[in-house]
């Protein structure tokens, strides 16, 4: 990097704004499996003047920026190179302003989600987006990834919770878009270009977010199912029969299930025997109406026969104890080497699709392990396999990707494309569509300087 550039820029954002040498190499990309940073430097603008500032210079020197947030992506999206700077949100933490009439909430792109969700709380208002690493992963990361999550069948992905949007561009330019009514048909939806962009549009520096009233109830129940094409009938009777209020529908597969449970980090809720669990949860305003809905449910899906066994839980202690099992990720380390994917297709495509990878799997590595949950009622699935080695991980991204072509599925529901699942875009997405993304691309940042590499190639 010249000299002059790291000047410049230390000029802009000051010492404590600006991180070199061992400082640099000392931190890590990722929190899971992360690289140490090979950038050749960190810029911390304090505010969206001072990133416009930077990335305005960036442009001018065309200098390749990588974007980082809190660091939790899994496609690998904020990896950095030896060529590039990292510009960090990390010092652009405020919360701007709580709207408690439009139920908005406006704050800088560097605010942790966990922030974000209790600060509505503290309103007694509600963010429904939440993930597992809401502790790090940051607003400006989870808008450009349209993060997804627990509650997507009820509140839909991120971008259903954004009203607007300040993004700096490649060349500087600040674009604000803080809108904060739900109505706004005047022209463009600026904010939803950048939402799910990866950071290849534009640097998201402040949303105004939308609040929901805060669900003061909730009924939870595990249930288990025999049969694969039991589970869409028992999701359409849930979403019926739980007057609009089925918040979460997670399905276990037995290869999940009795694995979680077989150890000794869980009891059981139920015997291990049965093809399928799911978490059947509804939010509401009254408990007593909550729990009477859920049981009435659960005593026509079983006059149905949709359903052999249900736990319907009588409290918060029960409850955590369902959540913890779907939640132990940590117990699928025991299969290493172990790969993870987060895919999607149509609900009555799953169960042959999954038939068909697990012959292709056997054929090429016998012992294999393959360990299926999801949102189902989102249509993802996170298929875990084991026991197949590093080395041979292109090949399993192969076996795994390319039958979704065919079949209308999502290389990526909900973790995006970054660097790791640039090679299978194309089963997901038309070489038109691809095409367009580029248009937009080079249109938007023509010296190529955001995540440069992510998505696709130029
Ligand atoms: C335990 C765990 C559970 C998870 N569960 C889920 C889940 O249920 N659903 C889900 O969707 N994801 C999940 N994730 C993935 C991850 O948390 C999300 O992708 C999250 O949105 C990333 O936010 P971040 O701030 O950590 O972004 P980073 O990891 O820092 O960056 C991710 C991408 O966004 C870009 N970026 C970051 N900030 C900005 C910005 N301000 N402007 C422009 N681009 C930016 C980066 O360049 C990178 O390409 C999980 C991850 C972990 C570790």
């Amino acid at each position: 990097m010249k000299q002059n550039l790291l000047t410049a820029l230390r000029d802009i954002v000051g010492d404590t704004g600006l991180l070199t040498g061992s400082d640099v190499s000392q931190r890590q990309d990722g929190l899971l499996n992360g690289q140490s940073c090979q950038a050749k430097a960190v810029v911390r603008p304090a505010d969206s003047e001072e990133l416009s500032a930077v990335l305005k210079l960036c442009h001018q020197h065309q200098q390749p920026v990588t974007t980082q947030g809190g660091l939790t992506g899994l496609v690998a999206g904020a990896f950095t190179k030896a060529d590039e700077i990292v510009v960090s949100l990390e010092r652009m933490r405020k919360v701007i302003e709580l709207d408690r009439v439009n139920r908005t909430l406006t704050v800088e792109a560097g605010v942790t989600l966990q922030a974000v969700q209790e600060a509505a709380e503290a309103a007694d208002l509600f963010y429904p987006v939440d993930l597992g690493a809401r502790g790090s992963a940051t607003i400006g990361g989870t808008i450009a990834t349209n993060a997804g999550g627990n509650r997507v069948l009820r509140y839909g992905m991120t971008r259903a919770s954004v009203l607007g949007l300040e993004a700096v561009l490649a060349d500087g330019t600040c674009i604000s878009s803080l809108n904060k009514v739900i109505k706004n048909n005047t022209g463009y939806d600026l904010p939803q270009l950048f939402i799910g962009s990866e950071g290849t549009l534009g640097v998201v520096s402040k949303a105004v977010l939308r609040l929901r009233p805060k669900p003061s109830a909730e009924a939870t129940a595990l249930v288990a199912v025999q049969d694969f094409s039991q589970l869409s009938k028992l999701l359409n009777l849930a979403e019926s029969g739980l007057g609009g209020g089925l918040s979460s529908f997670e399905v276990m597969w037995n290869s999940f299930y009795r694995l979680v449970t077989s150890g000794d980090r869980h009891t059981a809720p139920m015997n291990d025997e049965y093809p399928f669990y799911v978490i059947i949860e509804t939010q509401g305003s009254n408990h007593e109406q909550e729990q009477q809905r859920l049981e009435s449910l659960l005593e026509a899906a079983l006059e149905a026969e949709l359903i052999s066994d249900a736990i319907l839980t009588r409290s918060e202690a029960e409850r955590e104890k369902i959540w913890a099992i779907r939640d132990d990720v940590e117990a699928l380390l025991n299969l290493s080497p172990v790969h993870g994917f987060d895919i999607s297709l149509p609900i009555p495509e799953m169960e042959a699709y999954l038939n068909q990878l697990q012959q292709a799997l056997s054929q090429h590595w016998p012992d294999h392990h393959q360990v299926v949950f999801g949102h189902l009622g989102d249509g993802n699935l996170h298929l875990i396999i084991g026991k197949v080695p590093y080395a041979e991980k292109a090949t399993l991204d192969e076996l795994v990707y390319a039958p979704l072509a065919g079949i209308g599925g999502s290389v990526s529901a909900e973790h995006c494309i970054g660097y790791d699942k640039k090679p299978y875009l194309k089963y997901s997405r038309s070489e038109a569509e691809i095409e367009l993304m580029k248009t937009l691309k080079r249109a938007l940042d023509p010296a190529n300087i955001l995540n440069p590499g992510r998505v696709f190639d130029l």
